[in-house]
Formats: C-alpha cells, structure tokens, sequence
C-alpha cells in the first residue's frame, strides 16, 4: 500500500507536544478559504511512497516523541494512514491527526478505515481552518474552532472530549 505525500518534516515543535515527525498528506477536499498550505490539495499531486519507506523515515530520526498525520487530508488515505499507524503503535510512537472534518462526520461514518484511523489516534485536532477566526496565540491549530480531541477519552463517553486549554496554558506559561 502506499501514501501520497506532500512532504515530511523531521523535526517539529509546532504540530503537537514534543518532538514530532509530520508527515503532509497529499490531496485535500475542503478547500478552506486561507489555507496555508493550497499546493497539498491536488490528490493527484505530491510524490507516492511505499509505507515501509515513509516507517525508515520516522525511525530515522530517534529524537522524535511522537508522528503526526498532516495535511491535506489525512482522512482521505486513512487506510494507508491506518496502517502506518498500526506499525508506528509497535514502536511506541504517538499520533496526533489533523482533519478538516469535524469529531461528529467522522464518528457518524461507517467507514472502517476512518475509524481504523481515528481508534489509532491520541489527540485529533479537528475542523476546517476559518480565517474569521484565524489566532496565531493558539497552541498547535490555525483557528479558534478548530479542537484538541482526546480520543481515547471522548470513544470512552460518546463526545468530544476537547483539551485545548491544557495545551493554550501550557503554551502561556511558556511565553510568560
Ligand atoms: S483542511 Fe487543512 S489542508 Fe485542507 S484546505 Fe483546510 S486548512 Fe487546507
């Protein structure tokens, strides 16, 4: 199987907690006015990778706390996301997903890779970007509402459970 990439970053601070590898999905259908990102958007675009070849480049950096599924959209590839999640799990790496879709269209779809995708995630981070309500103070998201979701957490109560304060303060204090 193999996954559509726009890129990787090997080192982030800004797209989640820790050290993070990011891995950009290529292709993305919703097209928010203000994206930052607009040449991720074509799904014919980027560059394929097999899986294995994407893993060597997350183990090759050891530094790294965590992966995280960027994009475009993730959900788009999420049985190819999916399935690097699953291997990523084996070796004790974390993984943050961002979408333009929202907690509620995901888990009302009966999509199993979707939920493949989703079970495998420790915090999503939700929701299309709007430049209305673009804030460049927030911790690891582009507009206020978009949420940090615990996954595990909001499965557990059948609700979003959302921590971004935790991750606003946290970013405060470190500004202070
Ligand atoms: S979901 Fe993300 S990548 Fe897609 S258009 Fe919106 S901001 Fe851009």
């Amino acid at each position: 199987m193999k996954l559509r990439l726009a890129g990787i970053t090997k080192e982030s601070v800004v797209d989640g907690p820790g050290i993070r590898v990011v891995i950009y999905a290529q292709g993305c259908p919703h097209g928010c006015a203000g994206c930052q990102n607009p040449e991720t958007h074509d799904p014919k675009g980027g560059k394929l990778f097999d899986i294995e070849q994407v893993l060597q480049m997350i183990l090759a950096v050891p530094i790294a706390q965590g992966v995280t599924f960027s994009g475009g959209e993730p959900f788009a590839q999420a049985e190819a996301f999916a399935e690097l999640g699953r291997i990523l799990k084996l070796h004790e790496l974390d993984i943050i997903t961002y979408t333009g879709y929202v907690w509620e269209t995901l888990t009302n779809s009966s999509s199993a890779s979707w939920n493949d995708l989703l079970s495998l995630t420790t915090l999503l981070i939700d929701g299309p970007f709007f430049e209305n309500e673009r804030d460049p103070a927030l911790a690891f998201r582009g507009s206020r509402n978009q949420r940090i979701i615990d996954v595990a957490q909001s499965l557990q109560h059948n609700k979003p459970v959302v921590i971004n304060d935790t991750y606003d303060s946290r970013k405060d204090a470190r500004l202070l």
